[in-house]
């Protein structure tokens, strides 16, 4: 028998590439809370329109892309997928808060050319700038001191602290330079430079491609092989991202070897010889293997008695909490066609970023937006006190300056989301390295999935069930 321990969207992936995989016989998966899909949660408003209180879009590149997109397929959802193309308004339009002004971002090679605020130079110039950047070698830094250090200080400022606020909520100050662009930092420590590193890799790669004839093995999914004909930069699904639970939940539903216990939270796991116990209402239940698809965080415990140098590792990587605020107005009330925009952390504002969520996916002539706030600064700004009212009046207060909305939203939702996002910060793939020889050495039947160890995107943490299942079976 085989634990699943969390019905996010990992534990549910774990769940169908367990099923798929004829070693495994019988499998319960466990969820504490009275639902699935953990972080992923669509709701339709009182007004008619879907909040979004989780993720909304994922990318359909790469193998961790493709990946997706194929069980996508498989589970029968490639109708309801709302594609955006690289010339959408949304997908070209991205945005940033500074100096009391919102600014277009680079989104061309042209642009690249010309002096744009909020940068003081053509950004074509940072190439000089990392040809001349002095060369250190080192495993890992912040990616803040990563980029200041090759590109520029307004580079790290306005590029790149903005972009780590959208992806992870995190202080890019403390954030791993692997957690975003770790083979650019691998090419810089190879080749003394980003320019030079990429100029020798694209040189070697077309070598490499025209020695092995161009093989290029096609993808096998329909979806994939459209996203790249169509150009696609992200997709989202018809009704909200939550059909992709659910399409898993009744795929798995209809499988007997497969059980799954809602309200029913894992106290304690214990390792045996042979078996592993996992502890529920007091009571151990024997399992041949475990696969957590937990947060580190919320694992750490759990380990604490028996492993205490594991749970020590596992608890060494925290998580941000994120208050989201969806605003609900009725018309169209902005001012321009855009992904959204971000705020730099050098602003000191109270919130993240705004995503237009009605820019992105079309549907009538109103406008949804979503306020994103706190992440590494929520105790700064908010502590434990801060009411829904309060978060909500904030929200409203912030995009009326930045966007100039007269109005006031038809509906809305407030939603405090505690420890969502986990941090990768400077040593974190050190870390994984220490947890993963730990398993090995001690011969735990454990495997590891989710959003703390190997990227924090859906398509990462589908990919990482269906590695932690083969490295399992
Ligand atoms: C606000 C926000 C916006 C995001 N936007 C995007 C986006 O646009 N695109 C994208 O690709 N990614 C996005 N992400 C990231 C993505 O949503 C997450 O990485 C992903 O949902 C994590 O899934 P998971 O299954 O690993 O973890 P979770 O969703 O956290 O699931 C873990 C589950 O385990 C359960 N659990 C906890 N403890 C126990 C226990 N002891 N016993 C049993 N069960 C337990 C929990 O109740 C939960 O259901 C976003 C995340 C957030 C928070």
């Amino acid at each position: 028998m085989t634990a699943i321990l969390g019905g996010g969207i990992s534990g549910l992936s774990a769940a169908y590439y367990c099923l798929e995989n004829p070693k495994l016989e019988s499998i319960i998966l466990y969820e504490a809370s009275n639902r699935l899909g953990g972080w992923i949660k669509s709701i339709t408003s009182a007004s008619g329109v879907i909040f979004e209180k989780g993720p909304r879009t994922i990318r359909p590149t790469g193998p961790a892309g493709e990946n997706t997109l194929e069980l996508v397929e498989k589970l029968k959802l490639a109708d309801k997928v709302i594609p955006i193309n690289l010339q959408h308004p949304a997908a070209r339009n991205r945005m940033i808060y500074a100096n009391e002004k919102l600014h277009l971002l680079p989104n061309s090679i042209s642009s690249l050319f010309k002096t744009s605020e909020p940068f003081k130079r053509r950004l074509i110039s940072i190439i000089w700038n990392d040809l001349n950047a002095k060369h250190i070698k080192k495993d890992d830094e912040s990616i803040y001191d990563f980029v200041e250090r090759r590109f520029g200080r307004d580079v790290a400022d306005y590029l790149i602290s903005p972009m780590i606020c959208g992806i992870c909520a995190g202080d890019p100050q403390k954030i791993s330079v692997h957690f975003l662009m770790s083979k650019i930092f691998q090419l810089e420590q190879k080749h003394g430079s980003i320019t030079k590193g990429l100029l020798n890799d694209a040189f070697s790669t077309a070598f490499l491609k025209e020695k092995a004839g161009d093989k290029v093995k096609d993808s096998q999914s329909r979806l994939t092989r459209l996203a790249k004909e169509e150009r696609w930069s992200v997709w989202g699904l018809k009704e909200g991202l939550e059909q992709l639970p659910t399409a898993l939940r009744h795929h798995l539903s209809a499988n007997p070897q497969l059980r799954v216990d809602l309200n029913t939270k894992c106290e304690k796991i214990r390792f045996k010889k042979d078996y592993a116990e996992v502890i529920i209402k007091g009571e151990p239940i024997q399992f041949k293997k475990v696969i957590s698809a937990l947060s580190a965080k919320s694992l750490a415990p759990l380990l604490e008695e028996d492993h205490p140098q594991l749970s020590r590792e596992l608890a060494a990587i925290p998580s941000t909490t994120v208050a989201v605020v969806n605003l609900h107005y009725a018309g169209d009330v902005l001012p321009v066609e855009a992904f959204g925009f971000l705020v730099p952390p050098k602003e000191k504002l109270p919130i993240l970023g705004v995503i237009f969520d009605s820019c992105v996916f079309k549907k009538g002539s109103d406008t949804v937006l979503t306020v994103m706030m706190g992440g590494a600064w929520f105790d700064k700004y908010f502590g434990n006190k801060t009411t829904k009212d309060e978060f909500l009046s904030i929200a409203v207060n912030q995009t009326k300056k930045i966007l100039n909305i007269k109005e006031n939203p038809v509906d809305h939702d407030v939603a405090v989301l505690e420890d969502c996002i986990p941090q990768y910060l400077v040593g974190h793939k050190q870390r994984l390295q220490h947890i993963e020889n730990y398993i090995s050495k001690h011969k735990i039947p454990l495997a590891l999935c989710g959003s703390s160890y190997h990227g924090v995107g859906l398509n990462d943490v589908i990919l990482s069930a269906k590695q932690a299942v083969s490295q399992i079976s």
